[in-house]
């Protein structure tokens, strides 16, 4: 702790600690829970004998250590020189650090005049692409020496690229495609068209290219959908320590790129139409697309507060989504969340990590009606979140430098109004299916979710065979992941609903004796 202390008066950033289960005079979790107070981004790993797993004594110091985010993770020992497995270890402790910092290799920096209005914009189509980017104000010291060596005189915000590349106050296109997005389909006839590149479309492109249909996923943004949002996500299959959205939507894309999969980005979907055996999709540049099969993978948009003042400051401390990107920055600061399911709870404890306080701001009357039982415990059991239920965010205000500065709840109960101090706010109170262009298409259900197969309406389906589980009452499309009438909100079922649906492509093809193109 001494060793921590100095390094910290001295102004060192630690990016690591590893401790033993056991110290003299303190257990280890403990001892990694204080380090966080000196250094705000240091990543944390509990050193444990290889086998001690099965001790069930180890076992709950883990458990009990990551509840309590007194630790990332665990690492077995070294035990031989050399020790790849333990410096693989470091290695992703390494890196989470310096995408927590924001120095990860490869960072695209954005340099404005304040953090709302087109810089904000810039920012969220880069965290749409996947793409590692920092922003920095022009009158501060690091953006005014970048300013002056990358674009003096050019018109801000400015956006600084990895390969020297500047691009000064560019298009959404041309940031995307200076950033290595696809923006325009290499043809115009596919086997199978995806519309959305989220986990079910990307998963969809995975399995559809990989079994050799010529394949395209068109997205009105970058990759990822919603999940890009996400800062860790525990519960995929797979990745023990969590993995991020971000880091989730890049492999999954680069796994269906090398298969073959082609993408569209920055192409909204506008109409869908069916002409013999084949679906036309009309895209926002005016252009058009088709296939025999179209999977709609187009997923849910975030509820507004609806709050005019409060909407008036998104970028200056008001975020809808999770703070996947906006946490590093909200180090001794009091950080609000808004809503009470999952994703709520999760922005709560990832932002626990970096904020002085966290306030979880719910409508409902109970944490366990919208949360899973083990965000609950863990909520419960971090000392720096609050809270406060039956409430909501009536108002708010920016200080003189026009960020977030507070807020105003009401209580739900009797109507009683408190203001308090605030310089984050993150807002994830659920979502609508984006599904408006569809609606005369595909028959939609409660809310404008999209029914398939069993679920659609007796006398909207105008074959004579049944449709497929996962077909909408258009015949050859078909809806995947959160935007299907029943589906389950998960990364999960959104990526299993993605690979089914190439499955049933695999029976229209052989229903309705379609050939590859
Ligand atoms: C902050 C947060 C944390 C979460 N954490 C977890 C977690 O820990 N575990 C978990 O299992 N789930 C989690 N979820 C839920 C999970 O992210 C979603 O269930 C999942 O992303 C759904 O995937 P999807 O592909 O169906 O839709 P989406 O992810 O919503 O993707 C849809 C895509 O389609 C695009 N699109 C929409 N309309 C059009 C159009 N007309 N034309 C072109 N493109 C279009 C959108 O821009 C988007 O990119 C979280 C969600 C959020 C917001």
């Amino acid at each position: 702790m001494a060793e921590l202390e100095a390094l910290a008066d001295a102004g060192d950033d630690v990016a690591l600690v590893f401790a033993a289960q056991s110290l003299r005079g303190m257990a280890g979790g403990d001892l990694l829970g204080k380090v966080r107070d000196l250094h705000a981004h240091a990543q944390r790993g509990l050193l444990i004998e290889w086998g001690s797993w099965g001790d069930g004594r180890t076992a709950e110091e883990i458990f009990q250590a990551m509840a309590r985010r007194q630790i990332e993770y665990y690492v077995i020992r070294p035990s031989q020189s050399p020790d790849e497995l333990f410096h693989q270890s470091v290695s992703t402790f390494l890196l989470e650090w310096a995408h927590a910092r924001r120095v990860s290799p490869h960072t695209v920096h954005i340099i404005g005049e304040s953090w709302t209005g087109r810089a904000h914009e810039l920012k969220e189509v880069l965290g749409r692409c996947a793409v590692p980017h920092a922003f920095l104000l022009a009158d501060s010291p690091d953006g005014r020496a970048l300013v002056e060596e990358s674009g003096d005189g050019e018109p801000l915000p400015l956006v600084v690229f990895p390969n020297g590349t500047v691009l000064a106050n560019p298009t959404n296109l041309e940031l995307a495609s200076a950033a290595g997005a696809t923006i325009d389909p290499d043809r115009r006839e596919y086997d199978v068209i995806i519309i959305g590149g989220g986990p079910a479309g990307l998963s969809a492109a995975v399995y559809g290219a990989s079994e050799g249909f010529r394949t395209l996923v068109v997205d009105d943004g970058g990759i990822g959908g919603q999940a890009t949002s996400s800062s860790l996500i525990r519960n995929y299959l797979g990745f023990p320590r969590g993995v991020s959205g971000r880091r989730l939507a890049e492999s999954a894309y680069e796994q269906a790129w090398v298969f073959g999969a082609k993408f569209a980005f920055m192409h909204e979907a506008t109409a869908i139409r069916r002409e013999g055996d084949r679906v036309h999709v009309a895209l926002s540049d005016g252009g058009e697309v088709s296939a025999p099969a179209v999977i709609l993978a187009t997923g849910a948009t975030y509820h507004r507060l609806g709050v005019p003042e409060v909407e008036a400051l998104v970028g200056a401390g008001v975020f809808y989504g999770g703070p996947a990107s906006e946490a590093p920055t909200t180090v001794d600061e009091e950080a609000y969340v808004v809503g009470g399911a999952n994703s709520a709870g999760q922005a709560a404890l990832h932002l626990a990590e970096f904020a002085r306080r966290v306030t979880l701001v719910v409508r409902a009357e109970s944490l366990e009606k919208g949360m899973s039982h083990y965000l609950v415990r863990q909520v419960e059991g971090t000392p720096n979140i609050d809270v406060r239920l039956g409430t909501e965010v009536v108002g708010g205000g920016a200080g003189g430098d026009g960020w977030l500065k507070r807020l105003v709840l009401r209580s739900r109960a009797d109507g009683a109004t408190e203001t308090v101090d605030a310089e984050e706010l993150f807002l994830m109170i659920g979502a609508r299916p984006n599904t408006e262009w569809l609606s005369a298409a595909c028959t939609l259900g409660d809310g404008g979710f999209i029914r398939t197969g069993a679920d659609i309406e007796n006398g909207t389906w105008p074959l004579e065979r049944s449709p497929l589980s996962l077909e909408t009452s258009m015949p050859g499309v078909f809806a995947a992941g959160d935007v299907r009438h029943g589906s389950m909100n998960r990364v999960a079922s959104a990526v299993g609903e993605g690979s089914i649906a190439i499955k049933l492509v695999h029976e229209l093809f052989a229903a309705e004796q379609l050939q590859l193109s």
